[in-house]
């Protein structure tokens, strides 16, 4: 809060970073006060209730009773993952391997396949930015959709997240520890892990889209680009576009913010003359003066 009044008083642009997982800082950098919320609680809401359903549950009195567990915005979104399953408490599993903190993914709504955070998240704790009130929110307040979250207004910043998980018997939270590790393995094997912002282009929303493949609109910014051919052959100086993944960046060594910018320019003109669509980042910019890409 006291940061927040440091901004307003000083009439300062704020940045709050998470793990830094989704953005791409100007190489000029960024002009007001980055903010690192240190919110590392993470806890079990209502713990009585949650150890007498569990031993009821290793005994088969019942099934699959629903558990709150709260997280500030700064835990990495990993270790929610293992605090949840060493608890036995399954559904985030289905994000292993996804880089950030609770407050970032939150942000963004981070998605992997058909699974969406949203699904989760039942309330959360805001800061108001204007006035520095915090305010207790459920998931409607949200307006969660695709790539999408209110915190996106940047009115709001994120301070706790509570999500709703499925409490589960011992063996069965071995099968999704196993799940965990498998997905973690499948993404190590298939992105780049180091010297990326993840995908640098949002999937396209289906209106968007004129080719359809088995009658389904084809909504995958990385299919186009992967056509096109450009995995691990596009490159601007030390930019280059993944070998593993074509919609994925890396920064080779010593590409400058420009340079990756120039290589993302360069990928949305090509799309756009062969198929007529417009590609649009992902990837936050933050720092630049003026929007880089068309
Ligand atoms: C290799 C790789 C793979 C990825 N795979 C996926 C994937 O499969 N699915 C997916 O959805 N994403 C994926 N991502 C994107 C990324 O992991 C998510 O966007 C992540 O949740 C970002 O979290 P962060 O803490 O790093 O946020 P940052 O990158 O630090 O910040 C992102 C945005 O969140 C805002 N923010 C951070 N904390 C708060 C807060 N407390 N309150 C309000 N706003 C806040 C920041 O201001 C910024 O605007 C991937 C990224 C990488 C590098």
């Amino acid at each position: 809060m006291s940061a927040l009044d440091f901004a307003r008083t000083n009439n300062l642009d704020i940045f709050v970073l998470g793990e830094g997982a989704n953005i791409l800082i100007s190489d000029a950098g960024f002009d007001g006060l980055v903010i690192k919320p240190k919110l590392n609680k993470l806890k079990i809401l209502d713990v009585q209730k949650y150890q007498e359903n569990l031993q009821s549950l290793e005994s088969k009195n019942y099934l699959a009773p629903e558990v709150l567990v709260q997280a500030g915005a700064g835990v990495n979104f990993g270790e929610l993952i293992d605090f949840c399953l060493n608890n036995n408490l399954l559904g985030l599993e289905e994000f292993s391997g996804i880089p950030g903190s609770v407050g970032g993914s939150v942000y963004i709504n981070i998605h992997f396949f058909e699974f969406l955070l949203s699904q989760f998240l039942v309330s959360a704790e805001v800061i108001e930015r204007q006035t520095g009130k915090i305010l207790t929110v459920d998931n409607s307040w949200f307006e969660f959709g695709y790539d999408q979250s209110k915190l996106q207004t940047h009115q709001y910043y994120l301070i706790s997240a509570t999500f709703k998980l499925k409490l589960a018997d011992s063996l069965t939270a071995a099968f999704a520890k196993g799940r965990a590790h498998e997905i973690r393995r499948y993404r190590a094997h298939r992105y780049p892990n180091k010297n990326t912002c993840g995908s640098f282009f949002r999937n396209f929303r289906a209106h968007e889209v004129k080719l359809q493949i088995n009658q389904k609109p084809m909504i995958y910014a990385a299919y186009y680009l992967d056509k096109l051919g450009f995995k691990g052959s596009l490159r601007i100086g030390d930019a280059q576009v993944s070998h593993q993944h074509a919609n994925m960046l890396v920064n080779l060594g010593s590409a400058s913010s420009q340079n990756l910018i120039d290589l993302a320019r360069q990928m949305q003109q090509q799309v756009y003359a062969n198929f007529e669509i417009m590609l649009q980042p992902e990837c936050l910019l933050i720092g630049f003066k003026e929007s880089q890409l068309i």
